[in-house]
């Protein structure tokens, strides 16, 4: 059924407690966790709860889990300073877009200068 949890996919094992992460942040939708290979001072990744394998097919069928997500990255970058200085919600849509993991995410960069574009 569409948003079950898949057997292989690391971010529903992360969500589920499976497979350790350090989590900021969880709500009843939610998990937000350190990215193991920070690009930024702060790098934290939100997953909904339920697997969607991008952000777009997660919109399409759950757009308030959707929704969750985006509030739950504006929760963490109050939480880590850089909405005061400056962040960016990023949605690697698809492996063309550099997407590695098939799990719907957001990537939460700030604490150092981000230009656009990154060429
Ligand atoms: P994508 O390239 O799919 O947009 O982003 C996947 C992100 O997941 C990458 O930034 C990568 O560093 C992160 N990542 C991959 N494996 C792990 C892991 O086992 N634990 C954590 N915390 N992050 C991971
Ligand atoms: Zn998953």
């Amino acid at each position: 059924m569409a948003g079950e949890p898949q057997a292989d996919c690391l971010f529903c094992k992360i969500a589920s407690g499976k497979v350790p992460a350090t989590v900021v942040r969880e709500t009843d939708t939610t998990v937000a966790f350190q990215d193991i290979n920070p690009q930024a001072p702060t790098h934290v990744l939100v997953v909904p709860k339920a697997h969607y394998p991008d952000a777009a097919s997660l919109a399409a069928a759950e757009p308030q889990i959707a929704a969750d997500v985006l509030c739950a990255a504006e929760e963490v970058a109050a939480m880590t300073g850089i909405k005061e200085t400056g962040f960016r919600i990023v949605f690697n849509t698809g492996a063309g877009a550099g997407q590695t993991v098939f799990h719907a995410h957001a990537h939460v960069l700030g604490g150092r200068s981000l230009n656009w574009p990154p060429g």
